[in-house]
């Protein structure tokens, strides 16, 4: 082992890693610290593995940006390297009509962010995209909005 190095990273989470790699692919000499056993055993192994679209983040921050730009970049990766991974999408749903402006206003949004692949699906078209996943979701609304009249949430 050598006394100097280019470059040190501390930590050998997602992030760390994904730094030094780009530092590595640079030409540059790293190290990467890790307190741990094992690399990629901190929250980066324990999370909920979603590949975030960037529909919340304030327009024009840089969270947004790095987000619509990350995830581009992860699927390509992902694509490029065999890495199994899922484009599913996700569903917005409101549940009630009041809440149909908060969904409108998400959607412009993300739109502002850069992220073009929303569409407005109506009660019936969501079910019937997934309708066993839906009425296990119809089955948790109702939970927690037990006052939900009979039908309120048939489609
Ligand atoms: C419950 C939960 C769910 C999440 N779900 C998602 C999701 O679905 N999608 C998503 O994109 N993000 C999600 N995140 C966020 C994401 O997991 C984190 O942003 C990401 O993993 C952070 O990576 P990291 O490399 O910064 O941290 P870590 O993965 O924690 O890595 C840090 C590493 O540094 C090491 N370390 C710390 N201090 C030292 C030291 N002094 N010396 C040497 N090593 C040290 C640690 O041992 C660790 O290995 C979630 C987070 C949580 C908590």
């Amino acid at each position: 082992m050598t006394d100097t190095v280019d470059c040190v990273v501390v930590g050998a989470g997602v992030v760390g890693l994904a730094v030094a790699r780009a530092l590595a692919l640079q030409g540059r000499e790293v190290m990467v610290l890790e307190a741990a056993d094992a690399i990629g055993t901190g929250i980066s192994s324990r999370n909920s593995e979603v590949i975030h679209a960037g529909l919340y983040y304030p327009t024009g921050s840089l969270k947004a940006r790095m987000c619509v730009r990350g995830k581009e970049l992860l699927y390509a990766y992902c694509a490029e390297r065999g890495v199994p991974h899922r484009r599913c999408g996700k569903l917005l749903v409101a549940t009630a009509a009041g809440q149909l402006a908060s969904v409108e206003s998400i959607q412009a949004r993300a739109r502002a962010n850069g992220v073009l692949d929303l569409q407005w699906l109506s009660r019936s078209e969501a079910l019937a995209l997934d309708p066993a996943r839906c009425d296990a979701f119809y089955a948790e609304v109702r939970k927690y909005w037990p006052g939900l009249r009979d039908g309120a949430l048939a489609p």
